[in-house]
C-alpha cells in the first residue's frame, strides 16, 4: 500500500529486522492496523545472521511460506562442526531431531526479510515505511507512549497508536529515548567478516568453525563466495592492525587450508567489516504504551545463530498474547490495558536466560580460552565422548528451549485478503 504516511495506527512496529518484520506479518494477517518503520531504504546489508532455524522454518510452515521459502537460493545445513588443530568434532546434527525440517537453511537475511514483507503486504491492515526512523516516542500526558516521532523521505512527523513495539536492534534508539539500560552479560567481541570466492572442489562444510594458533575463523558458504568471520576480543582488532595483512593471511591459510591459495583475494585490512557482538537483557521488557522485544530486549551474539530465532519467537509469542485485546482495542476505541505487557517477559524470559547464558559459557570456556592463548577449549571433546550432548545440543540450537506456534486466527479473507495478483 502506498500513499501519504499514516499519522495514526494501533500497533506501531519500529525496525524491519527478523523480529518486527515477523511481528508485522503476524498482526496484519489477523486484521491489526500496523505500521513497521525500517531505517534504511532496503534490507540489503551484508554480515546479518543468515540461519533459519528447524523452529523458523516451522513458523514459516504455519504461515503457508515454507514452499516460497525453499525457492529462495538457500543452502541447507544439517551438521554444526568445531574444527580444532585439523580435527573435526560435530557439536550438533540436526537431522538427528524428529521435526519436520530438520536442517539449518542458510538464507541472506535480505532475501528472508523480502519475503516476509511481500506476504505482509497482501493484508490491507499493513503498512511498512522504509527509510524511515522513529527519533523518540510521543506521550500522553500521563506520561504513557502514545506513538514515535519519525524522520522518513519527506521529513520529521508524528504517529500516534495504541501500542510501539520497539525491534529496533541492539543500538535501539527507543530504548535510549526512555532511559531504558539494558544490563552486559559477559564480555563483548569484535566480529570482522569479509569474502573469498568459492570454487565448486571446496568442501562442503555445514557451518564449521575452525580454531588453532589462538584464533578462531567461520566459513559461510554463500553459494559463490565465502562469508568469513574472524572473532577476537573487544578491541582485539588493533593487535590484528598491528600485525599487518600478510600475517592475518598467514593465520587464514593456516586455519582454512583450502583458502591458502587465494588469501591475496582480502587487498586490505580495511575491507574487513568490524561488528560488536554483545550479550545484554533488559530488566523490564516494557513501559507503559511500549514493549521491547528481539534484541532491544535482549542483545544475541552470533554463537549458535540464536540471535534470528528467538528474535522470530518473541514475534510469535507477542502475537499470541496481544493480537485479540488489540484487535478489540482497535474496533471498540478502548484504551489497551498495558497490564497485558507483562505476559510477553513472562512468556519468553527462561527461554532467553537460557540461550544467552549457552552464548556466555561457549564464549567462556570455548572462545575466550582459544583467544588468550591458554589453550584449546575442553567442550567440543565432550561432544566426541558423549553422544547424547550432541543430541541434546541439535535440539537447543534448533528448535530452541521453548518453541511457539502461531495461535493468532487469520482474518477472514473476504475482510482483509487483497487480490494478490
Ligand atoms: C556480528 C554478529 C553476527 C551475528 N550472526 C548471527 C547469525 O549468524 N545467526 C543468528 O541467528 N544471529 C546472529 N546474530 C544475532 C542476530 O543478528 C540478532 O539476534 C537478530 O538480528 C535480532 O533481530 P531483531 O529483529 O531483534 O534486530 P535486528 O536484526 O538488529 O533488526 C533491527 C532493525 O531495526 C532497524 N532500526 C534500528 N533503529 C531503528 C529506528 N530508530 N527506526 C527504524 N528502524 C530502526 C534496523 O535497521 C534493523 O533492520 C549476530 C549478531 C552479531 C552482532
Amino acid at each position: 500500500m502506498s500513499g501519504p504516511a499514516p499519522t495514526r495506527t494501533t500497533v506501531c512496529v519500529v525496525g524491519g529486522g527478523p523480529a518486527g518484520a515477523m511481528l508485522g506479518l503476524l498482526l496484519a494477517r489477523s486484521g491489526v492496523d500496523v505500521v513497521v518503520l525500517e531505517k534504511h531504504h532496503d534490507f540489503h546489508r551484508d554480515f546479518r545472521g543468515d540461519t533459519v532455524h528447524p523452529a523458523t522454518l516451522r513458523v514459516l510452515d504455519q504461515l503457508g511460506l515454507i514452499d516460497r521459502f525453499h525457492a529462495l537460493p538457500h543452502q541447507k545445513v544439517t551438521t554444526i562442526g568445531v574444527i580444532q588443530d585439523g580435527h573435526r568434532i560435530d557439536i550438533a546434527d540436526f537431522s538427528r531431531l524428529r521435526v519436520p525440517y530438520p536442517y539449518m537453511a542458510f538464507v541472506p537475511q535480505w532475501d528472508f526479510l523480502d519475503l516476509i514483507t511481500a506476504e505482509s503486504a497482501r493484508h490491507p491492515a499493513y503498512r511498512l515505511l522504509m527509510g524511515t526512523a522513529a527519533t523518540g516516542v510521543l506521550r500522553d500526558t500521563d506520561g504513557r507512549v502514545s506513538g514515535v516521532r519519525t524522520r522518513g523521505p519527506d521529513g520529521a512527523a508524528d504517529l500516534r497508536c495504541a501500542l510501539v513495539v520497539a525491534a529496533d536492534g541492539r543500538h535501539s534508539a527507543l530504548r535510549a529515548a526512555v532511559g531504558a539500560r539494558p544490563k552486559l552479560i559477559g564480555s563483548s567481541l569484535d566480529v570482522g567478516f569479509f569474502r573469498i570466492s568459492r570454487r565448486p572442489t571446496d568442501p562442503d562444510e555445514g557451518i564449521c568453525v575452525r580454531v588453532g594458533n589462538g584464533k578462531i575463523f567461520g566459513a559461510t558458504d554463500r553459494g559463490t563466495y565465502w562469508q568469513m568471520s574472524y572473532e577476537t576480543t573487544r578491541g582485539g582488532f588493533d593487535r590484528v592492525r598491528h600485525a599487518g595483512l600478510d600475517a592475518f593471511r598467514a593465520d587464514l591459510a593456516a586455519l582454512v587450508p583450502f583458502l591458502a591459495d587465494r588469501v591475496h583475494e582480502l587487498r586490505s585490512l580495511d575491507d574487513i567489516s568490524l561488528l560488536e557482538a554483545r550479550i545484554d537483557r533488559l530488566a523490564r521488557w516494557h513501559r507503559p504504551g511500549l514493549l521491547f522485544i528481539g534484541d532491544a530486549a535482549h542483545a544475541m551474539s552470533p554463537v549458535a545463530g540464536f540471535g534470528v530465532n528467538l528474535a522470530v519467537q518473541d514475534a510469535v509469542a507477542t502475537a499470541n498474547a496481544l493480537c485479540a485485546p488489540l484487535l478489540r482495542a482497535q474496533r471498540t476505541g478502548a484504551a489497551f490495558d498495558d497490564s497485558l505487557l507483562t505476559k510477553v517477559r513472562r512468556r519468553r524470559l527462561v527461554a532467553t536466560a537460557l540461550s544467552q547464558g549457552l552464548q556466555r559459557a561457549t564464549q567462556r570456556f570455548g572462545i575466550d580460552t582459544t583467544l588468550n592463548g591458554s589453550g584449546q577449549p575442553p567442550a567440543p571433546r565432550l561432544f566426541e565422548r558423549f553422544r547424547p550432548a550432541q543430541l541434546l545440543m541439535s535440539r537447543v540450537i534448533g528448535v530452541g528451549f521453548r518453541p511457539e506456534h502461531i495461535r493468532t486466527p487469520p482474518a477472514r479473507p473476504a475482510d482483509h485478503e487483497k487480490d494478490p495478483t
